[in-house]
């Protein structure tokens, strides 16, 4: 048996991982520890973390009050069953419901974003079942998931290529327009798909007055709002979800990422009217919500709450868009800095992932998404220093690659 954390090499890890694991991602670096806001590598390097493992640790890494709760959940029980109640899982259910802002929705839980979207599909689908609608209006760029049934709903061909045959019942519009959602409505339609800020499509926030629109228009159609929040949800925005900011409600709402942060868990919100669409039978998971994963959220909500973690959020993501809206407006490659909150885009002319690599080499994790965006996710704990260091590591990062970038073909 090989030793389970120490005394193996870079190179035994690598070979082992091109031998047994599939290729399914390109990997560089071994990260082997973290702390708040700081991941630590094999080969003895220390980075700012601004990816929080693409929007779940939001709390930083190895939080304490985490990690005495996994600790102190294992010794009671950790998986039972949803055949039998659990005394964690309701209450998260009431404080999720809370955050929402939603009167007396109720919750599902699962392991997964891809599953919390699945199972809103499902919901829409059976609900929309008695008038035989089922077609789903989801926005071109959007990122669902790799299910079957998400990867339909997403809005990229790239993912899609080779799966064929996919799920009928989804059509595309042009997000942030709400002509394009309003000519494909139709006497199918049963919902419309929705994230507030697109992520893996390129940090595009949703335009308020769109969603205010089509918050009316869902309901002069009778159909339903449905917000894919699994990236942007459990505070990350600067609120708990980021329709917040449109100051709407959807009627069904998915989160996972930064729910468990890192502990995997899913869950999907629906409004009082929908609460009971599901019944026994028709929707079910066994990991969903088991008492450890619901001792972990339970735990990040009560944390993000008394540390002031939102306002902290959005007053850092708007120091940081400040500061480097000003510091990178000199460099010709560089457009602009969009996001909400800590969620963050730099908006490149130019391939993003040179620049990530520079970043990665000075000691700073961030994101290349849809080609030219540099994404920036740092954790909800992240303080003004840290932020200020990291903004010192960008802007000599963009110093360092400034000659290749100025020759590189503009997208
Ligand atoms: C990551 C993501 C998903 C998929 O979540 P998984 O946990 O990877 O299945 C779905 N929607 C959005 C918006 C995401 O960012």
């Amino acid at each position: 048996m090989l030793d389970m954390n120490k005394n193996i090499s870079f190179e035994k890890i690598k070979s082992l991982s091109e031998e047994f694991i599939m290729p399914t991602y390109r990997q560089s670096l071994c990260l082997e520890k973290g702390k708040g806001i700081y991941l630590y590598s094999t080969d003895g390097r220390v980075f700012l973390d601004f990816t929080s493992g693409i929007a779940v640790t939001n709390l930083g890494h190895c939080h304490p009050e985490i990690i005495d709760t996994i600790c102190n959940q294992s010794n009671e029980l950790m998986h039972a069953s949803n055949l039998f109640y659990n005394k964690l899982q309701p209450q998260l259910a009431e404080q999720l419901v809370e955050c929402t802002g939603l009167e007396n929705a109720k919750c599902f839980f699962c392991n997964s974003g891809a599953e919390a979207n699945e199972g809103m599909i499902k919901l829409a689908r059976l609900w929309g079942s008695s008038t035989n609608r089922y077609e789903i209006i989801t926005m071109k760029q959007s990122f669902h998931g790799r299910t079957l049934a998400t990867l339909t709903a997403t809005g990229q061909d790239k993912v899609k290529k080779g799966f064929g045959p996919l799920p009928e019942g989804f059509v595309y519009a042009d997000y942030n327009k709400l002509d394009s959602v309003e000519s494909l409505i139709n006497s199918s339609t049963v919902a419309v798909m929705v994230e507030s800020i697109q992520g893996e499509g390129g940090v595009i926030p949703a335009d308020k007055i769109f969603l205010r629109k089509l918050r009316d228009l869902c309901d002069c159609n009778n159909i339903l709002f449905l917000c894919d929040e699994v990236q942007a949800g459990i505070g990350r925005t600067g609120k708990w979800f980021g329709f917040q900011h449109a100051d709407i409600l959807p009627d069904v709402i998915s989160s996972a990422k930064g729910l468990g942060n890192g502990f995997p868990i899913g869950a999907l919100i629906a409004k009082a009217e929908l609460a009971n669409v599901f019944q026994p039978g028709n929707h079910a998971t066994t990991f969903g919500g088991n008492p450890l994963s619901s001792a972990v959220s339970l735990k990040v909500i009560e944390i993000i709450k008394n540390n002031n973690l939102l306002n902290n959020a959005e007053l850092i993501g708007l120091h940081l868009k400040s500061k480097l809206t000003k510091e990178l407006s000199k460099y010709e490659w560089i457009d602009n800095i969009r996001g909400l909150g800590l969620m963050l885009g730099i908006v490149l002319n130019v391939e993003a992932i040179y620049l990530q690599k520079k970043l990665e080499e000075n000691g700073l994790l961030a994101i290349a998404t849809a080609g030219n965006i540099l994404r920036m996710l740092p954790p909800m704990i992240i303080s003004i220093e840290e932020a200020n260091k990291s903004i010192d590591l960008i802007i000599k990062s963009c110093n360092d690659i400034n000659d290749e970038m100025i020759n590189l073909k503009k997208l």
